[in-house]
């Protein structure tokens, strides 16, 4: 399959309303996996902050992948109430300045910021792979992406399969100690799509 090899400000406004659809689409379900572990509410968070980021990138388009990026997570950062809103805000933004002013990158250029993204999400939310958390699902996407786009989706995808026997250790989950142990992460649900929008979009 061909890959996208430049991936400009268009791409990355595509990526996200990409990502936006599929949140739409699957909110219900983000919500279903929220209300076994948590306070059933990450369907419409999701929902609600990447239909501001759609919003935020028609009205204004930001000419630089950097400023697309870092103008998403603001806007999730502003409109999102629970914890992944911060978390998902702080992951575009940190990637997005890691990417600086230039006006196309390669995607090796985009995994290393992704990966300093990662990091970031790390580091405000104090969790680390085994947690139950979006970052089962965002570390190994970010390093499958120094691959390729498909490899991150994939490495996303059986990430956030891998939290099901997980005990949940940070977040609202891990209130319910051992009784969060069978069902699948919602935040990591949410990055595999988000992260399976970006490997259609780049190979479109
Ligand atoms: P809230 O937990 O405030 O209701 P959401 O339901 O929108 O927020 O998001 C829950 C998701 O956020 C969890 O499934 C988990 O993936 C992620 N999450 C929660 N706390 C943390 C954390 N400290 N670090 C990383 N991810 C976290
Ligand atoms: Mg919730």
């Amino acid at each position: 399959m061909t890959e996208v090899t430049d991936l400009d400000a268009d791409f990355f406004r595509n990526w996200l309303t990409t990502a936006a659809a599929a949140v739409d689409r699957e909110a219900d379900r983000l919500t279903e996996l929220d209300s076994a572990i948590g306070d059933a509410d990450h369907g419409t968070n999701m929902k609600r902050g990447f239909a501001a980021v759609t919003d935020v990138l028609e009205k204004e388009p930001p000419g630089t992948p950097g400023a697309v990026l870092v103008a998403a997570g603001r806007q999730l950062i502003s409109t999102v109430g629970g914890a992944s809103g911060p978390l998902y805000g702080t992951l575009l933004r940190r990637t997005g300045k890691s990417l600086g002013e230039a006006p196309a990158v390669t995607r090796q250029e985009l995994a290393a910021a992704l990966t300093a993204g990662v990091a970031a999400v790390a580091q405000l939310g104090g969790a680390q792979v085994g947690d139950k958390t979006m970052l089962d699902a965002l570390v190994p996407a970010a390093e499958g992406l120094g691959s390729s786009f498909a490899a991150a989706r994939e490495a996303a995808e059986r990430g956030a399969l891998a939290t099901v026997p997980l005990q949940a250790r940070k977040g609202r989950a891990s209130y319910l100690g051992e009784r969060s142990i069978g069902h699948q992460d919602p935040g990591a649900t949410s990055s595999a799509l988000l992260i399976a929008a970006l490997a259609e979009v780049a190979a479109a």
